[in-house]
């Protein structure tokens, strides 16, 4: 049913970009992937790979020539960490970005065409315990969203809402929440909590150190979703005929102690927590997926057990990788410094 439909997917450099791209390949689209980087662990799939810089309207209108679809992911974005600590930066970027994109697409009369919302445009005044009543799509107003970040996100859907009803561009709105897997950014700052997770534990368990830190006293409550399941979403959403904004991520409430001890759990280990500072965002939050199996008739189904086994094998076979150079790099040194002086030397010696 796919097979020549002409796809673009902006941020295809980035993790759920990537994966897109290679699932809409196997469904027998014709992909365009656009990115100011290319991805990082693996090659794209895409047909064709652009390195635009998408907050310009001329590399919009580039990336969106002759495409039928748009699948809007490109954001400058990071885990809390990073969207706690930028929100100047993350504003500009993601209007230039989202706002560009939406009117190329215009433009280029694509005809459909899906954006990466977050969960982050809820409001925090219903968020603040962590035993939280899981979010309805209707309850994003009255608006209070987190960070610029979720400000963003909240006016992009509306500029979705009114590009469709005043131009006819047939927009989808996708509110994701914390989607994690393989081939994610796992260090560096802008990696998301199943990814620091992973990291941590995979470090205790290579360097026979149980001790993990865990960013506030570990009570704080999220949903997660793994990437498959996020990417039959986000098909499936771009093919109905709903346009307003739905959730798409589990509704499995955990603690982030309950996710270490999962983590834990998978690597065969048992850890220590140690608590220290750090951001946490809000204090709880989960998805109300009363919606999404109304509209899609189908919700998320791999469990966090299995999706976090997924994801730890790939990032402990990265974290072994980057402790054996450190090693191999640590080894040279050392013999270098060990190396019999050199003749020139001995000329100057004594
Ligand atoms: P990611 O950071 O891995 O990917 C985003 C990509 O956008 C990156 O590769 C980045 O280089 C690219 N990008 C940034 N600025 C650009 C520019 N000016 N021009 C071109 N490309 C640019 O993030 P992700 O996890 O794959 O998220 C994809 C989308 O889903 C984002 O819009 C994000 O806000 C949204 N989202 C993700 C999550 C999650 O849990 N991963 C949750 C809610 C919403």
């Amino acid at each position: 049913m796919s097979r020549g439909i002409r796809a673009l997917v902006t941020g295809a450099g980035g993790f759920i970009g990537h994966h897109l791209v290679k699932f809409l390949k196997a469904q027998g689209y014709w992909v365009r992937g656009v990115d100011r980087k290319l991805p990082e662990y693996a090659a794209s799939g895409a047909d064709e790979f652009q390195l635009l810089d998408l907050r310009k309207l001329g590399h919009c209108l580039k990336a969106t020539r002759d495409i039928d679809e748009v699948y809007a992911l490109a954001a400058d974005m990071g885990g809390m960490g990073f969207i706690s600590r930028h929100h100047a930066r993350i504003l500009r970027n993601n209007l230039l970005i989202s706002t560009h994109t939406l009117e190329a697409a215009r433009r280029n009369r694509v005809q459909r065409y899906l954006y990466a919302s977050s969960a982050c445009v809820y409001p925090e005044y219903l968020q603040g315990q962590a035993e939280v009543a899981a979010l309805r799509e209707e309850d994003a107003y009255p608006a209070q969203p987190q960070d610029a970040y979720g400000w963003e996100k909240l006016v992009t859907e509306r500029a979705c809402q009114h590009f469709r009803e005043d131009y006819g561009l047939e927009t989808h709105i996708a509110r994701f929440h914390n989607v994690y897997g393989p081939l994610g950014t796992w260090q560096g700052g802008r990696e998301k909590a199943p990814a620091a997770m992973c990291r941590k534990v995979a470090l205790a368990k290579l360097t026979n150190n149980p001790v993990i830190e865990i960013w506030g006293d570990g009570e704080q409550t999220r949903s997660f979703c793994y990437i498959d399941d996020c990417l039959h979403g986000i098909v499936q959403l771009m093919h109905s005929d709903y346009h307003d904004p739905l959730n798409l991520g589990t509704d499995r409430l955990v603690t982030i102690n309950e996710l270490a001890d999962l983590t834990a759990a998978v690597a065969g280990i048992a850890i220590e927590k140690k608590y220290v500072d750090g951001p946490q965002g809000v204090r709880g939050r989960n998805s109300d997926n009363t919606r999404l199996r109304e509209v899609l008739q189908w919700e998320p189904e791999v469990t966090l057990e299995e999706g976090l086994a997924r994801t730890y094998r790939w990032i402990e076979d990265q974290v072994r990788i980057k402790l054996n150079r450190k090693l191999l790099a640590a080894q040279r040194r050392a013999k270098a410094r060990l190396q019999p002086a050199a003749p020139d030397d001995e000329a100057f010696a004594g």
